[in-house]
Order: structure tokens, then sequence, then C-alpha cells
């Protein structure tokens, strides 16, 4: 079967996970959420109690770590030292601080160059999602987008997931603030060349797959 790459960047609340999913449940595709894996990393990190200026403890918890990832697009699953962390990855804490993770260039290199395995052990037929896929993980995919929608929309739906449990000015921290943080290591604001660059504001879910999914060569 030939390759399907299909690399989605995006800042919080852009649709990346959902559009991802779908794209990759239609198309029977596997599901990579590299977010995922960075959050792995930081519900260890707070487990351990590491301080945010400990970088080598930091870098040492990612190599040292047994990450599993299920790339299942209808039930992905995470488990980080063999403990299932799919529901603990979701949570405000480890949002608030996954960005000190992933903001240390040696977890990146280590992560990349688990992702890219996983991609390769799947033949290169995977619907990829995060930050950096575009540009450091896969800028080689069949096709590569970046997501965007107007920070409204952002923290509205970043709001309508996470239901009564945080307020307004909680969340739009959560979103923009970790958006800010993020883009000191990579850039996901500005497409790099042959990204595609899909708004998703106006759009519901359906609509920004069919965008991705009209992308593919020959389609
Ligand atoms: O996409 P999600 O919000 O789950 O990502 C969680 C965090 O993981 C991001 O805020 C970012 O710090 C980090 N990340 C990254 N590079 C990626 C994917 C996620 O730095 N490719």
């Amino acid at each position: 079967m030939t390759s399907s790459l299909i690399a989605i960047d995006g800042p919080s609340g852009s649709g990346k996970s959902t559009t991802a999913r779908l794209v990759a449940e239609r198309l029977g595709l596997a599901y990579l959420d590299t977010g995922a894996m960075y959050r792995a990393v930081a519900t260890e990190y707070l487990r351990r109690g590491l301080d945010a200026a400990d970088a080598a403890g930091i870098v040492d918890l990612t190599r040292s770590a047994d990450l599993q990832v299920e790339t299942s697009p209808a039930s992905p699953r995470f488990a980080i030292n063999g403990r299932d962390v799919t529901q603990a990855i979701r949570e405000p804490e480890v949002s608030a601080c996954v960005s000190v993770v992933a903001t240390n260039q040696a977890v990146r290199d280590e992560l990349t160059a688990r992702m890219r395995r996983i991609i390769d052990g799947h033949g290169r037929r995977v619907v990829v999602e995060g930050r950096d896929i575009t540009t450091v993980v896969a800028p080689d995919a069949d096709v590569r987008v970046l997501l965007v929608a107007d920070p409204e929309a952002r923290v509205a739906r970043r709001k309508a997931e996470l239901g009564e449990r945080v307020d307004h000015v909680a969340v739009t921290d959560q979103v923009l603030r970790r958006d800010r943080d993020d883009s000191t290591v990579s850039n996901f604001t500005e497409a790099a060349d042959g990204v595609h660059v899909i708004d998703s504001t106006f759009l519901s879910p359906h609509e920004v797959a069919d965008a991705v999914i009209a992308l593919l060569p020959g389609a």
C-alpha cells in the first residue's frame, strides 16, 4: 500500500485532534497524537515532583521512559512506565506544566525520534498532529496542513471540552499562554513553504476533514 503520511500542526483549540482522528478514520490510517506524548512525560514529571529548573532530571526521565502509544483513531491510549495515563494527560495541572517539558530541546529530540519510529512502524500510513510535524518531525509528509482558528473560537472550544470545571480566565490562560510558551520552540503560527493553511473558525469538523482529504495527491 502507498504511504499516506498526513501532518497537521496548529495551536491549541484549532481542532487538530478532532480533524486528525476523523481523517484517519475515514482513510483507514493510524492516528498519532504527539501532544499526548509530551503530556505523558509531563504526568511523570509531576508524579516525581521534579523542579522546572531540573533540566537534567527532565531529560533523564524522558530518555528512560517506557512510553506506550496506541494509535487507533477510535481509542488512542497512552501509558508511561506501565501506568495508563490516557485520562490523566487531560487534567488541567498537566496542561499547565506541559510546556516545561516541551520547551526542553533534548526532550524534543528524544520524542521526535520516537515519533519517527512510530510513523515508520506504521509504513508511514498515519495522520500525525502536533506543533512541529510539518516542519521538524515529518517535513516530507504527503500532505502538510497548518490548522488555524480565531483565538475566541479556540478558547470557546476548549471551554466546551472542559465543561464547568474551569472559568473563562483560566481557560484563556491555558490556551493563549501555552501557545506563547510553545511558540518559543516551534513555529506553528506561520505556514512553512508547501504547508497548506486551513482556517477552521467557521467550519464543522467534517468540513475541515474534507478540506484535508482534498489535498491528498490524486484526491
Ligand atoms: O496538542 P496538545 O495541546 O495536547 O499538546 C500539548 C503540549 O505538547 C503543547 O502545549 C506543546 O507544549 C507540546 N507539543 C509540542 N510539540 C508537538 C506537540 C505538542 O511541543 N508536536
